[in-house]
């Protein structure tokens, strides 16, 4: 039997955070989004101690770690009310990558490797960064990969170009995906994770890259990185040679949930955005908004895809905490494109119910649309999912592709 209804121990936890995003973060909006990151960090600092104080802090991880110990379903509630503002998923030590890079090193990392890396992101005291996609290769067949790395006595040189290295800029290390193992006849088993400190000599951050016009800085950037015969220990590999996409392959099902998850609470903050323009923008006299049939379908249509999209985030989150990644890679696929579909779809109608208004940065959603533009292409465009969603199920029809 499936339950997806939200436990009194859980609700006792979702309650407090929508309250603290709502009371303490939403109020940042009005200035913090057209402020520089660096310069929010104070702020944010401050906001996080306060959810240190309330034991909030990192709560996907285990109790031992000072996390809740909260499994992936429980924690797709949470994610979801983090998302109401832009600054949740960072202020509760939630933001990716470093939540998929924390998974990593728990599961994969050595004690040495927890020590020095782990256990500062875990306190929120550094960032990381995960650097795979090239720019002269297809990042949706990161096979096909040039960055190299290679031993000499006990250090890894590493040389390659990569870009799309989400907050690089600021970062302490990279999780870098190189080729360690060239001529294996396996092209899944060629490549390794290996950490980078961003300190290394021959780690260049070329540039952070302007998306939809902006730059950006810090924890809220996409950088281009150069490594040039950077040097780093032996000890520096996580898992074995040749594990990389194994390992990678693993982040990537819990981190689809999580992505989602936080589009869904961008959805709900979106929706509470257009009803509540709709329901006060007199459109002529005696006339609200909220009375043309156009309006109404868009609230209509986006709280029905809302909804359906949030039971079934929940149904592979279930399905990850009972069976694993593997036999949930179906649902986790249909996720992917779904909910960064009506994500987009649901943003594109609350900007157009605010009007011009509704791209200047007075509301998050212009914010969003730029930001999450690029839902649709990471952690796999949306055409790779459902090819690769069509081509299983067809199979089962005795189809080939
Ligand atoms: C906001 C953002 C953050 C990112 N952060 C990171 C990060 O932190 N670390 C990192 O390593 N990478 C990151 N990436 C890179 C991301 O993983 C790649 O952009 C993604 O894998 C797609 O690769 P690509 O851009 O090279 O596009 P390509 O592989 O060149 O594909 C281009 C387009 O071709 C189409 N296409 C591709 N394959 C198929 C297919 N099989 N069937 C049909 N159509 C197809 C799709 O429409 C696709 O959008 C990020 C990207 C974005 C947008």
């Amino acid at each position: 039997m499936v339950d997806f209804s939200i436990s009194s121990d859980i609700q006792a936890i979702i309650d407090p955070i929508r309250a603290f995003v709502r009371d303490e973060l939403v109020p940042l909006e009005a200035d913090g989004l057209t402020t520089p990151f660096r310069q929010l960090i104070p702020t944010l600092k401050e906001k996080r101690a306060k959810v240190k104080e309330l034991g909030f802090f990192a709560p996907y991880l285990e109790k031992e770690h000072g996390g809740l110990g909260l499994s992936l379903l429980e924690f797709a509630h949470v994610s979801e009310a983090l998302a109401y503002s832009p600054f949740g998923h960072y202020v509760f030590n939630c933001q990716a990558p470093d939540i998929g890079n924390m998974e990593v090193l728990l599961q994969y990392g050595t004690q040495a490797q927890q020590a020095e890396f782990l256990g500062p992101l875990m306190r929120g005291d550094t960032r990381s960064c995960f650097s795979m996609t090239e720019p002269e290769n297809p990042g949706s067949n990161p096979v096909l990969m040039d960055t190299q790395a290679v031993l000499d006595g006990d250090e890894w040189v590493i040389n390659g170009h990569k870009w799309f290295t989400s907050s690089a800029d600021g970062s302490a290390f990279a999780i870098v995906m190189a080729v360690t193992e060239p001529d294996s006849d396996n092209p899944y088993a060629r490549a390794s994770q290996i950490l980078v400190p961003t300190s290394t000599p021959g780690f260049h951050l070329v540039r952070n890259i302007p998306i939809m016009g902006e730059a950006g800085e810090d924890y809220l950037s996409h950088a281009e990185v150069r490594y040039e015969n950077c040097r780093v220990p032996k000890d520096n590999l996580i898992g074995e040679r040749g594990q990389g996409f194994v390992i990678a392959q693993q982040r990537l099902g819990p981190g689809r949930i999580h992505h989602c998850m936080r589009w869904i609470g961008i959805c709900e903050r979106a929706f509470d955005l257009m009803c509540e323009r709709a329901a006060t923008r007199v459109i002529a006299p005696g006339r609200m908004l909220a009375s043309k049939q156009t309006i109404q379908n868009w609230v209509a249509e986006s709280r029905a895809e809302i909804n359906a999209a949030r039971l079934m985030v929940l149904e592979s989150a279930w399905r990850i905490d009972k069976e694993g990644s593997y036999a949930a890679r179906d649902s986790i696929s249909v996720i992917k494109f779904y909910v960064a579909g009506i994500l987009h779809r649901v943003l594109d109608r609350a900007i157009q119910t605010f009007g011009a208004r509704g791209i200047t940065e007075e509301t998050p959603l212009s914010f969003w649309y730029r930001h999450e533009r690029g839902a649709r292409i990471y952690d796999g465009p949306d055409e790779v999912h459902k090819a690769s969603v069509a081509k299983r199920i067809l199979k089962r029809y005795g189809g080939e592709a």
